[in-house]
């Protein structure tokens, strides 16, 4: 189920890939880090044609993708000459020209508590296309401020299809999960938005509300 965008509430095949060079302190993925198989793209394909035959919806993720742009890109391309609706979503560090035109690229722009605050590559700005979207996910007024401020700078409204603000979640949440579990309060956060005319969508991170954050594939 895509849970942090536009597409959220959608069913979705996720491709996840092995590793990160970021660190963000409030990640959901560390799994990732290390481990996964080895796969060449046909037995990607093969496995996503498994689960979703005669297309649907695709995302591609990590991790960090496009640390493995050599693999990823032509990947990205068979799954739109099948048939596929493609989501890349990235971290934003690492560059993104070379993704094609018709993937819809969910890019985040990292915050400063996230430990990972001056990790956008800005020439990252210039590959984004009308239907790409910019996730700033945020733990406190300072990232909000920040995620404000960026928006406004660099006129992201009017570049993208959507700007994303999404209340951090907490790494040790598990059982029953409500809004306490975020690191920012979203009740706090809706009014900052409002308040100030940001324009952004306010997103929750769906998937987290309906499984265990522990789960794995969703
Ligand atoms: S970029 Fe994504 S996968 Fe990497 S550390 Fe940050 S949240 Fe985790």
């Amino acid at each position: 189920m895509q849970g942090e965008s536009t597409y959220a509430g959608l069913p979705c095949v996720f491709v996840r890939l092995t590793g990160c060079n970021l660190r963000c302190t409030w990640c959901d993925s560390e799994y990732t880090f290390q481990g996964g198989r080895r796969m060449s793209v046909v037995e990607v394909l093969d496995e996503v044609s498994r689960q979703s035959s005669g297309g649907g919806l695709v995302e591609i993720t990590g991790g960090e993708p496009m640390l493995q742009e050599r693999e990823v890109v032509p990947l990205m391309q068979r799954l739109l000459e099948e048939g596929y609706k493609v989501l890349l979503e990235t971290s934003g560090e690492r560059a993104l020209e070379r993704v094609p035109g018709e993937v819809v690229k969910i890019v985040d722009v990292k915050c400063p508590d996230s430990g990972e605050g001056d990790t956008f590559r800005l020439e990252n700005l210039e590959a984004l296309a009308a239907h790409d979207e910019i996730k700033f996910v945020l733990s406190s007024r300072s990232d909000y401020e920040f995620a404000r401020e960026f928006v406004q700078r660099n006129d992201l409204g009017a570049r993208v299809n959507a700007v994303l603000f999404s209340p951090a979640f907490r790494k040790d949440a598990t059982g029953a999960r409500d809004s306490s579990h975020c690191l920012l309060d979203p009740q706090k956060l809706a009014e900052w938005m409002i308040a100030d005319n940001v324009p952004a969508r306010l997103g929750l991170q769906l998937h987290k509300f309906i499984w265990d954050p522990a789960v794995k594939g969703v």
